[in-house]
Protein backbone atom coordinates (compact mmCIF):
# COMPACT_ATOMS: atom_id res chain seq x y z
CA UNK A 1 0.00 0.00 0.00
CA UNK A 2 1.24 3.38 -1.39
CA UNK A 3 1.02 6.42 1.05
CA UNK A 4 0.20 9.51 -0.10
CA UNK A 5 2.94 12.04 -0.25
CA UNK A 6 1.46 15.64 -1.02
CA UNK A 7 4.46 18.08 -1.46
CA UNK A 8 5.00 21.82 -1.61
CA UNK A 9 7.74 23.54 -3.95
CA UNK A 10 8.00 26.96 -2.37
CA UNK A 11 10.69 27.73 -5.42
CA UNK A 12 12.33 31.11 -4.62
CA UNK A 13 9.34 32.65 -2.42
CA UNK A 14 9.70 33.10 1.05
CA UNK A 15 11.72 35.24 3.27
CA UNK A 16 12.54 33.36 6.60
CA UNK A 17 9.84 35.80 8.11
CA UNK A 18 7.11 34.79 5.61
CA UNK A 19 8.07 31.32 5.42
CA UNK A 20 7.37 30.88 9.20
CA UNK A 21 4.20 32.69 8.85
CA UNK A 22 3.29 30.29 6.54
CA UNK A 23 4.29 26.99 8.10
CA UNK A 24 2.65 28.26 11.53
CA UNK A 25 -0.76 28.97 9.23
CA UNK A 26 -0.27 25.04 8.09
CA UNK A 27 0.35 23.56 11.17
CA UNK A 28 -2.56 25.63 12.28
CA UNK A 29 -4.88 24.07 9.81
CA UNK A 30 -3.51 20.35 9.22
CA UNK A 31 -2.91 20.06 13.13
CA UNK A 32 -5.90 16.99 12.78
CA UNK A 33 -4.10 15.55 9.76
CA UNK A 34 -3.52 11.68 9.82
CA UNK A 35 0.03 11.43 9.45
CA UNK A 36 -0.26 7.98 9.02
CA UNK A 37 -1.98 7.99 6.21
CA UNK A 38 -0.39 10.84 4.22
CA UNK A 39 3.44 12.42 4.05
CA UNK A 40 3.32 16.16 3.69
CA UNK A 41 6.12 17.86 2.81
CA UNK A 42 7.04 21.41 2.71
CA UNK A 43 10.12 22.45 0.84
CA UNK A 44 11.13 25.90 0.97
CA UNK A 45 14.41 27.91 0.11
CA UNK A 46 17.67 27.16 1.85
CA UNK A 47 17.75 30.07 3.96
CA UNK A 48 14.42 29.43 5.49
CA UNK A 49 14.37 25.25 6.16
CA UNK A 50 16.23 25.48 9.93
CA UNK A 51 13.24 28.06 10.88
CA UNK A 52 10.17 26.19 9.03
CA UNK A 53 11.68 22.78 10.27
CA UNK A 54 11.81 24.27 13.71
CA UNK A 55 7.95 25.67 13.19
CA UNK A 56 6.67 21.73 12.46
CA UNK A 57 8.95 20.20 14.26
CA UNK A 58 6.82 16.95 16.46
CA UNK A 59 3.63 17.56 13.55
CA UNK A 60 5.01 14.90 10.98
CA UNK A 61 5.06 17.44 8.60
CA UNK A 62 8.12 17.00 6.22
CA UNK A 63 11.16 19.44 5.76
CA UNK A 64 12.57 19.04 1.93
CA UNK A 65 15.37 21.50 0.79
CA UNK A 66 14.77 21.78 -3.29
CA UNK A 67 18.20 20.66 -4.61
CA UNK A 68 21.31 19.57 -3.26
CA UNK A 69 25.07 18.96 -4.42
CA UNK A 70 26.39 15.88 -4.85
CA UNK A 71 29.53 16.07 -2.73
CA UNK A 72 29.77 16.31 0.80
CA UNK A 73 32.10 19.44 1.25
CA UNK A 74 34.11 21.52 -0.92
CA UNK A 75 34.75 24.71 -3.08
CA UNK A 76 31.25 24.87 -5.06
CA UNK A 77 30.61 28.11 -4.75
CA UNK A 78 26.69 28.72 -4.06
CA UNK A 79 26.22 24.48 -3.78
CA UNK A 80 24.80 22.87 -0.59
CA UNK A 81 25.36 19.40 0.35
CA UNK A 82 23.02 16.56 1.47
CA UNK A 83 24.38 16.55 4.85
CA UNK A 84 23.86 20.10 5.07
CA UNK A 85 19.92 19.79 4.69
CA UNK A 86 19.58 16.97 6.88
CA UNK A 87 21.13 18.90 9.22
CA UNK A 88 18.70 22.08 8.49
CA UNK A 89 16.25 19.20 9.57
CA UNK A 90 15.41 18.05 6.10
CA UNK A 91 14.09 14.41 5.57
CA UNK A 92 13.22 14.98 1.18
CA UNK A 93 14.76 16.97 -1.26
CA UNK A 94 13.57 17.76 -4.48
CA UNK A 95 16.29 16.46 -8.10
CA UNK A 96 16.22 17.38 -11.15
CA UNK A 97 13.32 19.69 -10.96
CA UNK A 98 12.02 21.17 -14.79
CA UNK A 99 13.18 24.59 -13.80
CA UNK A 100 16.73 23.07 -12.72
CA UNK A 101 17.18 20.97 -16.39
CA UNK A 102 15.75 24.02 -17.87
CA UNK A 103 17.33 27.01 -16.75
CA UNK A 104 20.67 25.80 -14.87
CA UNK A 105 21.23 23.29 -17.20
CA UNK A 106 20.82 20.25 -15.10
CA UNK A 107 20.85 16.60 -17.32
CA UNK A 108 19.86 13.29 -15.96
CA UNK A 109 23.80 12.71 -14.90
CA UNK A 110 23.42 15.05 -12.19
CA UNK A 111 20.30 13.73 -11.46
CA UNK A 112 21.93 10.52 -10.91
CA UNK A 113 24.99 11.89 -9.21
CA UNK A 114 21.95 13.58 -6.46
CA UNK A 115 20.04 10.73 -5.88
CA UNK A 116 22.79 8.59 -5.17
CA UNK A 117 24.17 11.70 -2.67
CA UNK A 118 20.50 12.26 -1.20
CA UNK A 119 20.02 8.45 -0.91
CA UNK A 120 23.30 7.81 0.75
CA UNK A 121 23.00 10.69 3.98
CA UNK A 122 19.45 9.67 4.44
CA UNK A 123 17.40 11.64 2.02
CA UNK A 124 14.62 10.46 0.10
CA UNK A 125 14.84 12.20 -3.20
CA UNK A 126 11.76 13.45 -4.70
CA UNK A 127 13.11 12.91 -8.51
CA UNK A 128 11.04 14.87 -11.13
CA UNK A 129 10.71 14.00 -14.63
CA UNK A 130 8.58 15.20 -18.05
CA UNK A 131 8.36 16.20 -21.10
CA UNK A 132 7.87 19.88 -22.32
CA UNK A 133 5.13 20.85 -24.98
CA UNK A 134 7.32 20.29 -28.09
CA UNK A 135 7.78 16.96 -26.97
CA UNK A 136 4.59 15.89 -26.16
CA UNK A 137 3.13 17.32 -29.80
CA UNK A 138 6.31 15.32 -31.49
CA UNK A 139 4.61 12.40 -29.84
CA UNK A 140 7.92 11.85 -27.36
CA UNK A 141 6.40 11.55 -23.73
CA UNK A 142 7.17 8.23 -23.04
CA UNK A 143 10.77 8.30 -24.90
CA UNK A 144 11.35 11.41 -22.35
CA UNK A 145 10.14 9.54 -19.39
CA UNK A 146 12.40 6.78 -20.29
CA UNK A 147 15.33 8.50 -20.24
CA UNK A 148 14.47 10.86 -17.70
CA UNK A 149 13.99 7.72 -15.38
CA UNK A 150 16.48 5.09 -16.43
CA UNK A 151 18.91 8.16 -16.44
CA UNK A 152 17.94 9.61 -12.98
CA UNK A 153 18.23 5.39 -11.53
CA UNK A 154 20.95 4.44 -13.22
CA UNK A 155 23.33 2.10 -11.29
CA UNK A 156 20.88 1.72 -8.38
CA UNK A 157 20.04 -1.14 -6.89
CA UNK A 158 16.59 -2.18 -5.86
CA UNK A 159 16.66 -1.78 -2.48
CA UNK A 160 18.03 2.04 -3.22
CA UNK A 161 14.92 2.56 -5.68
CA UNK A 162 12.56 1.46 -2.91
CA UNK A 163 13.61 4.46 -1.21
CA UNK A 164 12.51 7.19 -3.66
CA UNK A 165 9.60 9.04 -4.57
CA UNK A 166 9.04 10.37 -8.45
CA UNK A 167 7.35 13.61 -9.43
CA UNK A 168 5.54 13.55 -13.03
CA UNK A 169 5.51 16.78 -13.76
CA UNK A 170 4.76 17.74 -17.60
CA UNK A 171 6.93 21.52 -18.13
CA UNK A 172 3.90 22.59 -20.13
CA UNK A 173 1.63 22.18 -17.03
CA UNK A 174 4.20 23.92 -14.08
CA UNK A 175 2.99 27.64 -13.51
CA UNK A 176 0.96 27.72 -16.36
CA UNK A 177 -2.85 26.65 -14.74
CA UNK A 178 -2.84 23.79 -17.85
CA UNK A 179 -3.16 20.58 -15.74
CA UNK A 180 -2.76 17.44 -17.57
CA UNK A 181 -5.89 15.80 -17.38
CA UNK A 182 -6.36 12.81 -15.45
CA UNK A 183 -6.42 10.19 -17.89
CA UNK A 184 -3.17 11.67 -19.11
CA UNK A 185 -1.60 11.96 -15.58
CA UNK A 186 -2.78 8.16 -15.01
CA UNK A 187 -1.40 7.16 -18.67
CA UNK A 188 2.35 8.42 -17.51
CA UNK A 189 2.30 7.29 -14.10
CA UNK A 190 1.33 3.87 -15.48
CA UNK A 191 4.23 3.79 -18.21
CA UNK A 192 6.75 4.82 -15.24
CA UNK A 193 5.45 2.37 -13.33
CA UNK A 194 5.81 -0.24 -16.11
CA UNK A 195 9.32 0.80 -16.91
CA UNK A 196 10.02 0.51 -12.73
CA UNK A 197 8.83 -3.23 -13.09
CA UNK A 198 11.10 -3.87 -16.32
CA UNK A 199 14.21 -1.90 -15.05
CA UNK A 200 13.94 -3.74 -10.79
CA UNK A 201 10.62 -6.21 -10.18
CA UNK A 202 7.34 -5.80 -9.04
CA UNK A 203 8.03 -5.16 -5.73
CA UNK A 204 9.71 -1.83 -7.16
CA UNK A 205 7.06 -1.34 -9.44
CA UNK A 206 3.98 -1.56 -6.96
CA UNK A 207 6.13 0.16 -3.64
CA UNK A 208 7.44 3.43 -5.53
CA UNK A 209 4.98 6.39 -4.73
CA UNK A 210 5.14 8.78 -8.40
CA UNK A 211 3.45 11.89 -7.47
CA UNK A 212 1.92 14.26 -10.28
CA UNK A 213 2.74 18.11 -10.44
CA UNK A 214 2.06 20.94 -12.77
CA UNK A 215 -1.13 23.46 -11.45
CA UNK A 216 -2.52 21.27 -8.57
CA UNK A 217 -5.15 22.83 -7.08
CA UNK A 218 -8.03 22.60 -4.65
CA UNK A 219 -10.34 22.20 -7.29
CA UNK A 220 -8.39 19.12 -9.67
CA UNK A 221 -6.61 17.11 -6.73
CA UNK A 222 -9.31 14.85 -5.98
CA UNK A 223 -9.69 13.62 -9.49
CA UNK A 224 -6.05 13.53 -10.44
CA UNK A 225 -5.81 11.45 -7.01
CA UNK A 226 -8.46 9.23 -7.78
CA UNK A 227 -6.30 7.79 -10.63
CA UNK A 228 -4.78 4.46 -9.53
CA UNK A 229 -1.16 5.12 -10.31
CA UNK A 230 -1.15 8.59 -8.74
CA UNK A 231 0.02 8.94 -5.22
CA UNK A 232 -0.12 12.48 -4.81
CA UNK A 233 0.88 15.91 -5.45
CA UNK A 234 4.05 18.00 -5.93
CA UNK A 235 2.01 21.59 -5.73
CA UNK A 236 4.25 24.59 -6.63
CA UNK A 237 2.04 28.32 -6.99
CA UNK A 238 -0.51 26.80 -4.92
CA UNK A 239 1.85 25.72 -1.68
CA UNK A 240 2.67 29.85 -1.77
CA UNK A 241 -0.91 29.85 0.63
CA UNK A 242 -2.10 28.47 3.69
CA UNK A 243 -5.45 27.73 2.58
CA UNK A 244 -5.00 26.75 -1.06
CA UNK A 245 -2.33 24.16 0.40
CA UNK A 246 -4.12 22.90 3.16
CA UNK A 247 -6.92 22.47 1.10
CA UNK A 248 -4.98 20.29 -1.45
CA UNK A 249 -4.31 17.99 1.61
CA UNK A 250 -7.67 17.99 2.73
CA UNK A 251 -8.88 16.84 -0.41
CA UNK A 252 -6.12 14.10 -0.84
CA UNK A 253 -7.06 12.67 2.33
CA UNK A 254 -10.92 12.28 1.58
CA UNK A 255 -10.09 10.21 -0.95
CA UNK A 256 -8.04 7.72 0.64
CA UNK A 257 -11.17 7.46 3.33
C1 LIG B 1 6.32 22.70 -9.45
O1 LIG B 1 7.00 23.70 -9.35
O2 LIG B 1 6.81 21.60 -9.19
C2 LIG B 1 4.93 22.84 -9.88
C3 LIG B 1 4.26 21.76 -10.13
O3 LIG B 1 4.44 24.12 -9.99
P1 LIG B 1 2.90 24.54 -10.19
O4 LIG B 1 2.09 23.77 -9.20
O5 LIG B 1 2.87 26.01 -9.92
O6 LIG B 1 2.53 24.20 -11.59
Amino acid sequence: MRKTIIAGNWKMYKTIKEAIELSNGLKRELFKLDTAAIDVVLCPPFTALSEVAEVVDETGIFVGGQDLYWLEEGAFTGEVSGKMLKESGCSFVIIGHSERRQFFGEANEGVNNKLKAALSCGLTPIVCVGERLDEREAGKTFDVLKSHVTGALSGLLAEDALKIVIAYEPVWAIGTGKTATPKQAQEAHKYIRDLLHKLYNQEVASEVRIQYGGSVKPDNIAELMRQPDVDGALVGGASLKVESFSEIVKKAAEVLK
